[in-house]
Formats: C-alpha cells, structure tokens, sequence
C-alpha cells in the first residue's frame, strides 16, 4: 500500500487524518494550516497481452520488486494519455516491440494495494523485440513453455490464464476480475 500523505502538497505543513467539514464520511489527509484536503485515490496499471500466432511476450524484469521474475509489459498510467495509450507505451517501453493495440482483455481490481490493472490484446507485426533497461530479456512463449512459478504478479497470471483459455475457444472476453 501506498505511503500516508505527511505534507501538504500547497504548502508543505504536516497533514492530520480528519472528516473534511463538507460532509465527507472518509478520514482524509487535511493540511492543519491551509486547510487543503488531500484526495488518495487508486491508480491505474496499463499493459499489453502481446501475441505472436499462439505464443506471448513476456519481460524479464529487470527491476525491483520481483526482480528477475516474468511479467507482460505494464506500469503506471501517465496523465494526460488514454488507458490504451498507456499500456501501447509501457509495452515500447519494456519490450520494444511492434504491434497493433486490439480490445481490452481483463480489468483487475487490487483494492489491497489501491490500484486497477486493465490489460489490451495487441498483436504483434514483428518478432523483434528491443527491450529497455527495465528488462533483462524479452521473449515469446507458447503456453506449455509459460514459466507460471516465475511470474512476477498474480494480475499478470490471472490475465493469461483468461488469455489462453479464451484462445482455445476461439473467441475473447473482458475479464473482470477481484484480487484480494
Ligand atoms: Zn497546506
């Protein structure tokens, strides 16, 4: 979970977890001096499920956390960029591949963690890949190769366990689905 706010963003006094006086029903972070009330909200993770005939991408991740662990491209949305802008970014980014953006797979709520996962189908137009410095290795995998002990998050497994079931029924859903 993401840190409490200790400062106000407007000024830099220390906060205090208090009921706005609007009538709020959540604590929220209240600066003590301008009185600026700090809205914390869930964030958005964008990524792609990027597919070559009946293989996936997957990046070895070349970060903290789950470093050296497997992960289909994805990171924190930007302002200012669609939800499918996003995850198209993110997987330039980690994987410097080339692709078409398709229709959104799965949606994944972590409430744990405050944060949303939405994955996009996006078929990709080469099997060259020119990973950033976040990826140690990008590769495809068909599904009896997926290394499922080595993947780096339970969004990400959940998304291509859907993927590859929908795949042998020839046909692709949005999943919505809740993590605890
Ligand atoms: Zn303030």
């Amino acid at each position: 979970m993401r840190q409490p706010i200790k400062h106000c963003r407007s000024c830099g006094t220390e906060v205090a977890y208090r009921l706005p006086p609007d009538g709020d029903t959540r604590e929220r972070a209240v600066c003590t001096a301008c009185e600026t009330i700090h809205y914390e909200n869930p964030l958005n993770v964008v990524g792609t499920v990027p597919y070559w005939g009946d293989k996936v991408l997957l990046c070895k991740r070349n970060i903290e956390p789950r470093w050296g662990k497997w992960t289909l491209p994805a990171g924190f949305m930007e302002l200012g960029e669609s939800v499918a802008q996003g995850a198209a970014r993110e997987t330039v980014e980690e994987a410097g591949a080339t692709f078409e953006m398709e229709g959104l797979l799965s949606i994944l709520s972590v409430p744990r963690v405050g944060q949303v996962h939405l994955f996009f189908l996006a078929r990709l137009t080469s099997e060259r890949f020119d990973p950033g410095h976040e990826t140690i290795e990008a590769r495809l995998f068909a599904e009896d190769e997926i290394p499922w002990d080595d993947i780096a998050f339970r969004t990400v497994r959940e998304t291509l366990e859907r993927y590859f079931a929908d795949r042998k029924v020839g046909r692709f859903n949005v999943h919505t689905v809740d993590i605890d």
